[in-house]
C-alpha cells in the first residue's frame, strides 16, 4: 500500500499538494488518497486553534481529540470506535504550527490506522520535496543561489519530516558531494553537520545492501530514472536498522547531474513483517520450518518450480510414554533436542520441518543419491537413539524413518504417501529403524 517512489521532477502525482492549490482541494486529495472521510488543518494559537481548511463531516468529539493530539508530542493515532489521526506540523515559529487531523466514523485495524498516519506524514514530506524541487528549478541559476535555497530547503524539510522519521539526501554527481537533512544524520546516528562523504556513508551499509544499492543507483543514473529499495544499515553506534531508500535522478540535456531522495527508518515495520513471516513459516518451539512451509515446497514441486530428490518422514517412537512418564515439559524439551539432532544430521538438506506433534520431514535435493539418503536415514536413527538429558531427567528417545525417492511423473502427494508407507513399515518392523519405499 505504501509507495514512496519519488516521481520525476515536474510531474507531481495526485499525492503531491501543489503550492497554488487552495488548501481545501489539497485536503480533499489527501482524503481520497488515504481513503478516509475527512480532514482538517488548523493553525495552532496560544488560545486554541483556528481552522484553516476542513473536508468531511466533523464529529462532536473532534476538538477534544485535537487537544489530545496537540499535547501528545507525537502523532496521535486512534483506530476505533472511530478512526482519528492527529499530526502536529511545526511552523517557522510557535505561532505558525499547524495540526492536521484525519478522521473517519468507521474504525480501522490498529495496523491500518498507523499506516494511514505514517502515509499522511510521508505525503506531507513529499509535498515539501515537490515544492522545493520546483523552487530550485525556478530559482537556482547559480551555485550560490542553490546553496542559499538548500539551506532553506533543509529547515523546511526537517520540520515537515520530524514526525515521519524521514530525511532527505542528495548527491551532486559532478564531485559526488553529499548533503543530508537532519533526519538522515539521525537515522545513521552521525552527529548533525558532521562532514560526510560517499565513502564513509557506504561503510554504514551491510554488504548485501551496499551491493544492491550501488546496482540500483548505477542503473538509475544510467537511465535517468527513479529507484526505491530497502537497505540494512549499521549506525555509527553499531545499531542495525532498516531504511527505505528512494532516489530520483535530475538530468540536464539527458545527462544525470544530481541524484536525491528520501531515507526513512522502517526498522519496526521490517521487524514486524519478519516476525509475521517467521510465525507463518516456522515452528516456534523447535525453530524448524513448519508444516505450512513444508506444504508450500510440495506445491512448488507440483508446479515445477522446485525439484526434490528424496523425502524422509521421521516419527519419534513411544513419545506418548515420555509425556506420560516425565510430564509435558520434559516432552517439549525432548522435541527441541530431537529437532536439533535432526538438523545436525541433515546439514545438506533442502528443508527440515516439524510437520506434526512428534513428526518431522526432511527434503533432500535432487543431487543427493539414493545411497546418500540411505546413509542419512541411518544417521538420523542413530542420532535419536542417544540418551537425552533435560530438566534433570535422562531418558532414551528413538525414531523411525520412512524414505521415498522422487521419480518423474509422480505428484507431491504420491511422494508423501510413499514416504508415509515406508515410515509405517519401519514402525511395524519394531521401530528405531528406517525403511525405503519400494515401488
Ligand atoms: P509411535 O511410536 O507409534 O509413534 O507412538 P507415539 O507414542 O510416539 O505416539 P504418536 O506418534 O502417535 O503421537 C505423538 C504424541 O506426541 C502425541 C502427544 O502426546 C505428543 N505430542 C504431540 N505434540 C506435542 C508437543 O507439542 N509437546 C509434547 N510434550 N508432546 C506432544
Ligand atoms: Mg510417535
Amino acid at each position: 500500500m505504501r509507495s514512496l517512489a519519488v516521481t520525476s521532477a515536474d510531474t507531481p502525482t495526485s499525492a503531491d499538494m501543489l503550492p497554488g492549490d487552495p488548501i481545501g482541494a489539497r485536503l480533499q486529495r489527501l482524503c481520497a488518497l488515504l481513503g478516509i472521510a475527512g480532514a482538517r488543518l488548523s493553525l495552532l494559537t496560544d488560545d486554541g486553534a483556528e481552522v484553516t481548511a476542513a473536508i468531511g463531516p466533523a464529529d462532536a468529539d473532534l476538538p477534544a481529540l485535537e487537544a489530545r493530539a496537540r499535547a501528545a508530542g507525537q502523532p496521535l493515532v486512534i483506530a476505533s470506535p472511530a478512526f482519528y489521526a492527529g499530526i502536529v506540523l511545526p511552523g517557522e515559529t510557535s505561532q505558525s504550527a499547524h495540526l492536521l487531523s484525519l478522521f473517519d466514523p468507521r474504525p480501522r485495524s490498529p495496523g491500518m490506522a498507523s499506516n494511514i498516519a505514517a502515509l499522511a506524514g510521508e505525503v506531507l514530506a513529499r509535498a515539501v520535496i515537490a515544492q522545493q524541487r520546483r523552487q530550485i528549478a525556478a530559482q537556482a541559476r547559480t551555485i550560490a543561489d542553490y546553496d542559499a535555497l538548500e539551506e532553506q530547503r533543509r529547515s523546511l524539510f526537517d520540520r515537515a519530516s520530524a514526525t515521519a522519521r524521514i530525511g532527505v539526501w542528495q548527491c551532486n554527481l559532478a564531485d559526488n558531494s553529499l548533503s543530508w537533512t537532519n533526519g538522515v544524520y539521525d537515522l545513521f546516528e552521525v552527529p548533525r553537520d558532521t562532514p560526510i562523504t560517499r565513502e564513509t556513508t557506504l561503510a554504514l551499509y551491510s554488504e548485501t545492501s551496499r551491493r544492491e544499492m550501488e546496482a540500483a543507483r548505477a542503473q538509475a543514473i544510467a537511465t535517468c530514472s527513479d529507484f526505491s529499495l530497502d537497505c540494512e544499515i549499521i549506525t555509527t553506534r553499531g545499531k542495525r536498522r532498516w531504511m527505505r531508500l528512494t532516489g530520483a535522478v535530475e538530468s540536464r540535456d539527458g545527462v544525470a547531474h544530481r541524484i536525491f531522495g528520501m531515507k526513512q527508518d522502517i526498522t519496526e515495520e521490517k521487524l514486524l513483517a519478519d516476525r509475521t513471516r517467521y510465525l507463518a513459516e516456522f515452528d516456534v518451539m523447535t525453530g524448524l520450518a513448519n508444516r505450512g512451509l513444508f506444504q508450500a515446497r510440495l506445491v512448488a514441486l507440483d508446479e515445477g518450480r522446485k525439484r526434490i530428490g528424496t523425502m524422509l518422514l521421521i516419527d519419534l517412537d513411544g513419545f506418548k510414554q515420555v509425556n506420560d512418564t516425565y510430564g509435558h515439559a520434559v516432552g517439549d524439551e525432548c522435541l527441541k533436542e530431537a529437532a536439533a539432532r535432526l538438523l545436525e544430521s541433515c546439514s545438506g538438506a533442502d528443508l527440515v520441518a516439524r510437520i506434526g506433534g512428534d513428526e518431522f520431514a526432511v527434503l533432500l535435493n535432487a543431487d543427493m543419491t539414493p545411497g546418500d539418503a540411505k546413509i542419512l536415514a541411518g544417521n538420523i536413527v542413530e542420532a535419536m537413539r542417544r540418551p537425552v538429558t533435560r530438566l534433570g531427567q535422562t531418558l532414551r528417545l528413538g525414531a523411525s524413518v520412512g524414505v521415498a525417492h522422487y521419480r518423474s511423473g509422480i505428484s507431491a502427494e504420491d511422494l508423501f504417501r510413499q514416504a508415509d508407507t515406508a515410515l509405517y513399515a519401519a514402525k511395524a518392523a519394531g521401530r528405531d529403524t528406517s525403511r525405503i519405499f519400494a515401488a
